[in-house]
């Protein structure tokens, strides 16, 4: 039994926490049997308790982009933690660190700190609503935005894979102020905002969707909601608490440059402590308190031991920009030897990349929405996710997620990754 102390960790967890996990996705509860427990990380390596070497492909579910303990993050949060670890007042190290994110990515004057993404789209569509003076939002099927009630409404990941894309708990009268479109269906945005003229506060998206699988916006689905949006003064927000510092340095707005009103962020941006944050031009961010009415506040808001990871983070992608082409090199890598394994052993399949972020969907037809994510071979996904671990590598417990590549991982590791993939690929068929 290669799992035993995992296992173990596991039934001793359950007995104190729900589930035994703090999130639901880490209970493997999509692809059966029990979590791995880490010990601890390095570079492109998790250490499970059973001291396994593990390669990495989910870096935290992001943040972790240049590898676990980056040697710069861990000495800037070790030198801070000496100083105290929260004050609940103004410290230089913000400013810092709003400056840079400001300077790094389009079309913001200002950011708030948050604590989580949850905190942070939670906090923008308030921000939204209260700028507009218009209660109702469109979501997108298959994008998560957290667990914020608004958001739960077939909310991908999570939600999507235990099948309550409406969780108990969110009222009917929240629910109702959430109207849900089809991504990449620009027709579905209009028909929407006919049907609820004059309504609509906001429309948020991941721009590039990571929590149905990895999607790809198609030719003129983004600009035509910067322009529905325009026409009947509806904020646009692009959740990019993936995609943010991932897919570039500026995130989705520069990749492919379409502009944000108000844009999210996470993972990435704290390194890999607990950090959230919102962004958007001054107009629409001196709406918020003390300066505006918006209310939003936070005791942890700042902290200067997660500042210092993002600090220390966003300095280390803004002075080396090339790892954006490296990290897209190694995942078309891995995509190009993923499609040749798979297509030689006669496995049906659709891979959709993006930069850093890839999935792998075993189904007939291409993969743009909920709808065609939700039509993934299931079994042969669970197949192949643990024919994977047994193997050494870690990809997303649930079909509905992306794989996060950090640029700790070498071509070796690609490799060996591709030589397990090998090893069982016929029994995918
Ligand atoms: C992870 C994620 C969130 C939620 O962030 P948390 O820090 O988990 O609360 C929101 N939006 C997107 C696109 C995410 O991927």
């Amino acid at each position: 039994m290669i799992y035993k102390r995992s296992s173990a960790l596991f039934n001793e967890a359950k007995k104190y926490i729900p589930g035994g996990v703090n999130s639901p996705v880490r209970a493997f509860s999509a692809v059966g049997g029990e979590p791995i427990y880490i010990k601890k990380a390095e570079g492109a390596y998790l250490y499970d308790e059973d001291d396994r070497k593990i390669i990495d492909y989910i870096a935290s579910w992001g943040p972790m982009i240049l590898g676990h303990a980056h040697q710069p993050v861990v000495d800037a949060v070790t030198e801070k933690t000496k100083l105290g670890t929260s004050f609940g007042i103004p410290t230089e190290i913000e400013t810092k660190i709003a400056k840079l994110a400001v300077e790094m990515v389009p079309n913001i004057d200002k950011i708030r700190f948050v604590n989580s993404g949850t905190e942070a789209c939670m906090s923008a569509v308030r921000l939204a609503r209260g700028f507009t003076k218009k209660d109702k939002i469109i979501k997108f099927a298959g994008c998560y935005h957290g667990h914020s009630d608004s958001f739960l409404i077939q909310a991908g990941s999570g939600g999507a894979t235990f099948g309550e894309p409406n969780s108990p708990g969110v009222t009917k009268g929240t629910a109702k102020d959430t109207l849900l479109a089809n991504y990449n269906d620009l027709e579905s945005v209009k028909k929407l905002i006919e049907e609820n003229k004059g309504e609509i506060a906001c429309i948020i998206i991941e721009p590039v969707p990571g929590n149905m699988g990895c999607i790809i916006p198609e030719k003129d689905f983004l600009e035509g909601l910067r322009q529905v949006c325009d026409d009947n003064d509806i904020l646009l927000i692009f959740d990019e608490v993936m995609t943010g510092f991932r897919l570039a340095k500026g995130g989705v707005q520069e990749l492919l440059g379409v502009k944000a009103d108000l844009v999210t962020f996470g993972k990435v941006i704290g390194g890999g402590l607990p950090v959230g944050a919102f962004a958007g031009k001054s107009e629409i961010m001196d709406y918020l308190a003390p300066d505006g009415p918006v209310y939003q506040a936070g005791t942890l808001s700042g902290n200067p031991l997660a500042m210092a990871a993002g600090l220390a983070m966003l300095t280390e992608l803004n002075n080396n920009p090339e790892i954006y082409k490296s990290l897209e090199e190694k995942t078309a890598y891995l995509h190009n030897g993923i499609a040749e394994i798979l297509t030689e052993a006669g496995v049906t399949h659709q891979i959709n990349r993006l930069g850093s972020m890839i999935s792998v969907h075993f189904c007939e037809n291409p993969v743009r929405d909920f709808e065609s994510a939700a039509k993934g071979n299931n079994p042969k996904f669970k197949t192949y996710f643990h024919g994977m671990l047994e193997r050494g590598v870690y990809l997303p417990p649930s079909a509905f997620e992306s794989y996060f590549l950090n640029n700790a991982l070498s071509y070796e590791d690609l490799d060996k990754t591709l030589s397990a993939l090998k090893e069982f690929a016929g029994t995918l068929k």
